[in-house]
């Protein structure tokens, strides 16, 4: 209750206590005023009763004396001019009726004198009062003779006090309305204020208006907080303004500083500052996303004669007519820099064809072949071009730079206005090859062959259903190299059988510890074509499974299509007898290859794994929508499973869903890991959905 009310806004809070303070002083005034006129009214009545009772007293103590009833009588009789009188005795000394009067006839009148008659007081509320008084012989006696006694009616009394309460309570029913106007008027004038004040303080706090000041006038205490208010926030506002003007002043000189820093004067081109940094981002570009990238290194043919024979000033114009037509011919995505002198350099992105680099070369040529205008004069030079590649060449920024600087000179050997590729490692290329085979040859003895898992997820439920092993490679240095780039060489080699062996035996122990650990999981291994040439592949399988224990249901193997084409007997035959053995068989990167679906009914195939590239371009692309739409529907006609591979973002997920797909995989979920990681990731997996 008492929280309740300090809730309350000032205004109503000064309302409520106005209302109980003016109604219990109206209240408690009209009260008193009430209790002290009822006990005037009674005082009165029995005052002037008791003179009467004096005065007839003494007008009838004769009568008694002499005995003589009917002058008492007549003395009485005097009495009905006086209305409120009900009637009246007068008794002798024994106590006898000795005369009487009464207004109405019906008054009964007891004959011995009742003490009782006139002893009930006159207590509240009672509608008559009843008063006696001896009657002595004479005023200065003692002796009684008599004793007279008569009744008051008070009801006119009473109404008349009746009337003047009325007055009363009207009185201060009026005040109280006065009173509460009044009140309500001189809150009003303190509140009101102090609303205004914080409308405006709101203002600034919450829209920054420092327009927002309040037009308080008052002398007061209250006037006194506004006219501090409007000081105020004229002081924030200005301080503001500088603030601002500070700011933008910083950010100018360091737009300034940076693009000094980063852009050549002369061109507008970012310098070799700004060079390195790009290819710095390209280089890790490279090692996430595997983004190939060309680096060309351009030296001007002639620039030294147009600066010797024009001067400096012709020469800068002419390296920006240059800069301008290098724009013109790349692309808004790829970069061109200048490195200083007649140095230009260009890194193009997103590049996988040799073809398409040399395009780009060939027209930068050209371009730079067409006649520049400087001042007035028309001039010709050239350029030579060297280019290197990323990885082919390497992956180092400064190796990179010097094949391409190399390569340039190269060009210039060449009698210039040409563009040489780095030559120099394709002369080293076989010496290479034989050097990464002796180090794959060497791998599995050094324990450098390490399969990862990546989880699969059974989509409607959230949890993890098994995993799949994707192999790495890690050299004794650290680097990791991903099977895309030494699986094909080990199946050229004949590798990929040992390899495939070792990846197959570690995948199936660790399935069956997790199987122990954590109940029903399935591990999926991929199987090149070329392992499927060997006829006893089913019966290694086999064997690996039985040695560690593994039910045959908790492995699966992934192979793509391509398996299924190749030498199509033996793969039936060794696909039949691992079908038999309750071994399940996945279809990898469904959708991508022959699309000839008679080998799903063919061939024992229990699972289909849909292709990252259609997943990755879900849910807008109309077309890979519609594909995956259809695999999903041939999975479930024919009654099989089906995994989508890939799923990086979650409306992927939710498009994938929606079709009813049951098992996900993806860096949404998680990249392939170790073991060990997989391990928790499985742990933590189980403790979710106990
Ligand atoms: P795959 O069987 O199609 O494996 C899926 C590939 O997609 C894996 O690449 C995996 O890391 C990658 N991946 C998984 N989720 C995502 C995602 O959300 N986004 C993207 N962009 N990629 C994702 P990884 O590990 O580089 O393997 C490449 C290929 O190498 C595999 O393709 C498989 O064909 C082959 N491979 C891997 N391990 C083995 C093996 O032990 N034996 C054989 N024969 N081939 C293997
Ligand atoms: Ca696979
Ligand atoms: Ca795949």
């Amino acid at each position: 209750m008492l929280k309740r009310f300090e809730n309350l806004s000032i205004s109503r809070k000064l309302q409520i206590v106005n209302l109980v303070l003016l109604g219990s002083v109206t209240f408690i005034t009209t009260l008193l005023l009430s209790l002290i006129m009822y006990n005037t009214l009674l005082t009165d009545s029995q005052n002037n009763a008791r003179t009467l009772l004096s005065v007839l007293a003494e007008s009838s103590n004769a009568a008694l004396v002499f005995q003589d009833p009917r002058a008492a009588e007549e003395a009485l009789a005097h009495l009905h001019k006086v209305a409120d009188i009900v009637h009246a005795e007068i008794y002798d000394l024994q106590g006898k009726l000795f005369a009487s009067y009464a207004r109405s006839t019906s008054e009964r009148v007891p004959t011995k004198y009742d003490k009782q008659r006139y002893m009930q007081s006159s207590t509240m509320g009672r509608l008559f009062l009843n008063v006696q008084q001896p009657i002595k012989r004479a005023a200065s006696d003692q002796e009684q003779i008599g004793i007279i006694g008569l009744q008051l009616d008070l009801s006119a009394a009473y109404k008349q006090l009746a009337f003047q309460l009325l007055i009363v309570l009207i009185a201060g029913l009026l005040t109280f309305i006065a009173l509460s106007v009044i009140l309500n008027r001189l809150q009003t004038s303190i509140t009101q204020p102090l609303i205004e004040l914080t409308e405006a303080m709101r203002r600034v706090s919450t829209h920054g208006d420092f327009t927002a000041h309040t037009a308080i006038t008052s002398q007061d205490e209250i006037g006194e907080l506004s006219d501090v208010f409007n000081v105020m926030v004229q002081e924030i506002s200005k301080r503001e303004a500088s603030l601002n003007s500070e700011l933008t002043e910083r950010r100018r000189i360091e737009d300034r500083l940076s693009r000094i820093a980063n852009f050549d004067a002369i061109t507008n081109l970012p310098n070799r500052h700004s060079f390195n940094n790009q290819i710095d981002r390209a280089l890790l570009n490279y090692k996430y996303d595997r983004e190939r990238f060309a680096l060309f290194f351009i030296d001007l043919d002639n620039f030294k004669f147009v600066n010797d024979t024009y001067g400096h000033h012709a020469g800068d114009l002419l390296l920006s007519i240059v800069a301008e037509r290098l724009r013109n011919v790349l692309r808004t995505d790829d970069f061109v820099a200048r490195l200083g002198g007649d140095e230009f350099v260009v890194l193009i992105s997103n590049h996988t064809v040799l073809l398409q680099i040399s395009t780009i070369a060939e027209k930068i040529i050209e371009e730079l072949n067409l006649p520049f205008l400087v001042e007035n004069h028309e001039v010709f030079i050239g350029a030579s071009i060297g280019i290197s590649i990323c990885p082919d060449n390497g992956d180092q920024s400064e190796l990179l730079q010097s094949q391409a600087d190399s390569a340039m000179y190269q060009a210039k050997n060449l009698g210039k206005n040409n563009y040489q590729y780095y030559q120099e490692e394709l002369l080293f290329a076989q010496e290479n090859r034989l050097k990464i085979e002796a180090e794959l040859r060497r791998s599995l003895d050094r324990k450098e062959i390490i399969p990862y898992y990546q989880p699969i997820i059974d989509i409607p439920s959230g949890r993890i259903a098994g995993f799949e092993t994707l192999v790495r490679w890690i050299k004794t240095d650290g680097t990791i190299i991903s099977p895309d780039d030494f699986i094909p060489l080990s199946e050229e080699l004949g590798l990929i059988i040992d390899i495939g062996e070792h990846v197959m035996q570690t995948a199936i122990k660790q399935t069956a510890e997790w199987v122990n650990q954590h109940g029903t999981i399935f591990t999926a291994v991929n199987f090149s074509s070329r392992q499927f040439k060997l006829h006893h592949l089913a019966l290694d399988v086999v064997n690996s499974l039985k040695a560690s224990g593994l039910a045959h249901r908790h492995f699966e193997m992934e192979i793509t299509e391509s398996v299924l084409m190749d030498n199509t007997s033996n793969s039936l035959e060794t696909l039949n007898r691992l079908s038999k053995e309750g071994i399940s068989i996945s279809i990898d990167d469904f959708g991508t290859g022959y699309s000839s679906l008679s080998y799903l009914t063919s061939f024992p195939v229990n699972k289909i794994k849909i292709d990252k590239s259609f997943v990755s371009k879900l849910p807008s692309d109309k077309n890979a929508l519609a594909v995956v739409t259809a695999i999903i529907g041939i999975a479930y006609t024919l009654n099989l499973k089906v995994v989508a591979e890939g799923i990086e973002l979650q409306e992927q997920l939710d498009c994938l869903a929606k079709l009813g797909c049951q098992y996900g995989q993806g860096y949404f979920f998680s990249r392939p890991v170790p073991a060990v990681r997989a391990t928790e990731l499985l742990a933590l997996d189980r403790a979710k959905h106990i």
